[in-house]
């Protein structure tokens, strides 16, 4: 099955994703990740991808439809793929459905991670790391425990605010964006919201309920 990914940043994508993949033997085809590797090849693509980049510009459509259309011709990944980063807009899912179409493919299921700004907000601000041994603790879900030598309150470093601010910045304009291609495949019945405020094990679970029920 070939599935699309959408969550904000910290939503905990990243995980599920690598979790997805190893349970169902899919690969995840990050739009990020196949750029900068195209940019590490110094391909001739490499190359253009990398002085548009550094113009900051935006790495066109055309290209980025080129090099995933590489991974959906190639047998090897062929109804294995997990989108994440890709489509980003309605034009780039429409794009989507007709290069899978090209080689027999659709997507099965779109999921989407949903955390609210303010459990993101939490996750941000309570985040603390132990000085002494490097465990992370977060005050509001997973606090230090009390009394202890070593993760003892004294011990605990927190990051500074515009940590914060950037954050709820990257999580609006990440929400605002996707907003129509959400819509797009609410409307073909593809897309299943996952409530991403629970235990990473939770989350787990349902996405694994979500994929079984779809393979039946
Ligand atoms: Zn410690």
């Amino acid at each position: 099955m070939n599935i699309v990914i959408f969550g904000p940043p910290g939503a905990g994508k990243g995980t599920q994703s690598k979790y997805i993949v190893n349970k169902y033997n899919l690969y995840q085809l990050s739009t990020g990740e196949i750029l900068r590797k195209e940019i590490r090849f110094k391909s001739s693509l490499g190359i253009q991808i990398s002085s548009i980049m550094n113009s900051g510009q935006l790495v066109s459509d055309n290209i980025v439809s080129d090099l995933i259309e590489k991974f959906i011709s190639n047998e090897k990944f062929k109804n294995r793929l997990i989108f994440d980063g890709y489509p980003r807009n309605k034009s780039q899912a429409k794009n989507l459905n007709n290069l899978l179409n090209k080689y027999n493919q659709k997507i099965d299921l779109v999921l989407k991670l949903s955390v609210s700004l303010n459990v993101i907000k939490k996750r941000i601000t309570g985040r603390s790391v132990c000085s002494i041994c490097g465990k992370i603790y977060n005050e509001f879900f997973n606090p230090a425990p009390n009394n202890a030598e070593c993760c003892a309150s004294k011990f605990l470093q927190k990051r500074s605010d515009d940590t914060l601010d950037v954050a709820i910045t990257r999580y609006e304009t990440y929400e605002k964006n996707i907003e129509t291609v959400i819509d797009f495949y609410k409307q073909s019945n593809l897309l299943k919201v996952v409530n991403g405020e629970t235990s990473i094990s939770n989350i787990n679970a349902e996405i694994s309920g979500l994929i079984n029920s779809f393979k039946g």
